[in-house]
């Protein structure tokens, strides 16, 4: 007979939210985490004046509304982003400009979200291919458009498929602005409240290796030891799961599947200062780069910290992570210093965690689809293997690709355990 009823692999959103589900239904869980700490992509780090900071996930807004109630369950207060006075550009253009070329941006990103994925002509194209088509878009409009494309999916338009893209975008369904909030004592802490409870339920740095499934139950081999159970949810993205070792090996399909992603390059940097200088100028903090792309920054100041986080997304992320960090705190102080003033290089503290080929994520934010011909494959992950199931925020009927769309994933995947058992 198997030792407990379910092992979940991976104690991120997903599998946090999973695990707990399924303990509140009465069942024996045990989840294994690769590194020695919980929340997966949801990290956090102490600066020397003992502030707190996210770097990993960190923002939500009022329509993820799963997050939205486990913060409140868990008494997290969420904090306003700063969003008064005037959005900046870099280089700079007049505000008109950019207000037009944003409108154009979502005209043509609405335009991706209503096609119509029968089409034969759209069938085989990678988004940038579908860009270089839109020919009655200024060039100002399509270029946002792939600068949107890496600062999001944090890989270049060329490399992703368009099939996935717009299903992808079609479940981001937020009507307020995505960055709207976030938790004052760090979105990582709400992660480990989540974990605060489950005890020695909860194995931190134990990563699974191999996963042998039998007829009446699934053996998991967590450095050597093998842990069994009826159940086995694959709490970790696409890319991480295809790292460990299925006996009897995976069917061709769903091989097919797993192979069809790659991971998302990021890198998150956040730079503190003594006083929000940039509001003293009328200025939001917010800043949209066109040269170089898939650069974004936003203000993140909350209680005595003051900041800018600087978000570095897809092929620029990957260039980064080849160079020294110190000649990037420059480059992006230097940056800051051009949109808000000359303080903007007197950093109080730079904080650059670098997502690009994880140990244990292998990147950020998410995986995305890269196999034009993989058009089925988030459904033949979710369908999993009797006593199988993959799980994780890539997969999300909803948000996926964010913290709620983890949330949704874990709930879902313990559903369907549930269910399975009436
Ligand atoms: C820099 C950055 C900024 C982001 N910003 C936001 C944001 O502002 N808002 C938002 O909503 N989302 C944001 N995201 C995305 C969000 O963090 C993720 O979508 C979400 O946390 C994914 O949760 P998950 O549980 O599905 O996967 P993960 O968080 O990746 O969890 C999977 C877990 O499995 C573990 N694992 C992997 N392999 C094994 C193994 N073999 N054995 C055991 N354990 C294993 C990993 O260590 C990890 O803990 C951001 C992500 C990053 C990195």
């Amino acid at each position: 007979m198997a030792d407990h009823d379910v092992i979940v692999i991976g104690a991120g959103f997903t599998g946090l939210t999973a695990a707990r589900d399924l303990i509140d239904a009465g069942l024996d869980v045990i989840i294994v985490e690769a590194r020695s700490r919980v929340g997966g992509r949801v990290e956090s780090e102490y600066l020397p004046n003992g502030t707190r900071i996210d770097t990993g996930g960190q923002f939500l807004c009022r329509d993820m509304t799963n997050l939205m109630e486990t913060a409140q369950r868990y008494g997290a207060q969420t904090v306003l982003s700063y969003v008064d006075g005037q959005q900046s550009y870099r280089p700079a253009i007049p505000t008109e400009q950019g207000d037009a070329i944003w409108d154009g941006l979502e005209r043509l990103r609405e335009r991706m979200r209503s096609l119509d994925m029968s089409d034969p002509a759209l069938a085989r194209l990678t988004v940038g291919q579908w860009i270089d088509r839109q020919t009655d878009m200024p060039s100002n409009v399509t270029g946002s458009f792939r600068r949107l494309v890496k600062g999001l999916w944090c890989r270049a338009p060329e490399d992703v498929a368009l099939a996935y893209l717009v299903s992808n975008d079609r479940r981001v369904t937020n009507t307020h602005p995505e960055l709207e909030m976030f938790l004052g004592d760090t979105m990582h802490a709400l992660a480990d409240r989540l974990a605060a409870g489950l005890g020695d339920r909860l194995r931190l740095s134990a990563p699974a290796t191999s996963i042998t499934i039998m007829q009446d139950e699934v053996e998991v081999d967590v450095e050597g030891r093998a842990l069994t159970a009826r159940h086995v949810i694959i709490a970790v993205p696409p890319v991480m799961a295809r790292r460990i070792e299925l006996s009897p090996p995976l069917p061709p399909t769903l091989t097919k599947a797993l192979a069809a992603w790659e991971p998302g390059c990021a890198i998150k940097l956040q730079i503190g200062y003594e006083t929000p200088f940039w509001r003293d100028k009328g200025l939001s903090g917010s800043v949209m780069w066109s040269d170089p792309q898939g650069i974004y920054a936003c203000d993140a100041s909350h209680d005595d910290y003051f900041g800018i986080v600087v978000f570095l997304g897809g092929p620029l992320a990957s260039d980064w992570h080849r160079r020294p960090q110190t000649e990037l705190a420059d480059f992006i102080t230097s940056e800051l210093a051009a949109v808000f003033g000359s303080p903007g290089q007197e950093p109080s503290s730079v904080c650059i965690r670098d997502w690009v080929n994880d140990a244990w994520s292998d990147g950020a934010y998410s995986d995305v689809i890269t196999d034009i011909d993989a058009t089925d494959a988030e459904a033949v992950l979710l369908e999993g293997l009797p006593r199988l199931r993959f799980a994780c925020s890539e997969l999300s009927a909803s948000f996926p690709g964010y913290i709620e769309g983890a949330i949704v994933a874990g709930k879902h995947a313990a559903r369907s355990i549930l269910q399975g058992q009436e």
